[in-house]
């Protein structure tokens, strides 16, 4: 496809899916604006990725160190940044007081290295806990029944801040995994409600769903960007 064509293709759905999460975010008695509506970058041509921001996306979602690092510079200025994908420790020190949330954090050793960093950087960084809600073996994320023990150790850490939880639930044909994670969210909140304000929930083909069951965060890639081309990867 010709660039001018692929980004009309932007266009149109970022005009399509922002009118469904609106939509959605009615239903569930919120406001659009209390959706994020984040486009996930990966394989994604800076030039489409600038289009959806000229649209009015607000928020990127990176997934690789390295991607990302290759591709900031292009990026309109000053758009926030949040890490989503899998995070070694040894990578942590590339993102500090670069990224706005960390959405991945699905272990201790992760947290207590993301607090080091931080430290060392005089800044605090904004953390989800990522859960495994499928209990899927091929997936990261810590085990719901896990989340209480880890979320009391990394409350202790004062150069992190835990904004809530983030899923990648299972493929499923109904919203059993998102009313899970909803309940637990929900569960959480009660204990503890100023760490519990963003569920990052919800992409491609499920983030009406998500945000009908709480989702304030949905992670978007290919319904807005096409199919992605992961021979252009570097
Ligand atoms: C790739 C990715 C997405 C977006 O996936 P789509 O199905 O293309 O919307 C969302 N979240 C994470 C963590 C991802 O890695």
């Amino acid at each position: 496809m010709q660039m001018d064509n692929k980004r009309q293709t932007v266009r149109d759905n970022y005009a399509r899916i922002a009118s469904e999460i609106a939509e959605a975010a009615v239903k569930s008695g919120r406001k659009p604006e209390d959706i994020a509506f984040m486009a996930v970058t990966k394989t994604v041509d800076p030039e489409l990725v600038n289009e959806s921001i000229d649209c009015g996306i607000a928020l990127l979602g990176e997934n690789r160190v390295q991607e990302w690092q290759s591709k900031r510079e292009a990026y309109r200025a000053g758009i926030p940044v949040d890490f989503i994908g899998a995070l070694q420790s040894n990578k942590v020190k590339y993102l500090m007081g670069q990224i706005r949330l960390i959405h991945s954090v699905d272990r201790l050793s992760l947290a207590q290295e993301i607090d080091r960093q931080a430290e060392k950087h005089g800044i605090v960084q904004d953390i989800l806990l990522e859960v495994n809600i499928g209990g899927e073996d091929s997936k990261s994320g810590t085990a719901p029944s896990e989340l209480p023990a880890l979320l009391e150790q990394v409350k202790a850490f004062s150069h992190v801040n835990v904004k809530g939880l983030m899923t990648i639930p299972p493929p499923c044909s109904d919203d059993r995994y998102l009313a899970a994670m909803e309940e637990l969210f929900l569960r959480t909140k009660e204990t503890d409600p100023a760490l519990m304000q963003i569920l990052s929930m919800g992409m491609s083909d499920d983030y009406a769903a998500a945000i009908l069951h709480g989702s304030n965060l949905v992670r978007v890639g290919s319904a807005l960007f096409g199919a992605r081309d992961y021979s252009k990867v570097h």
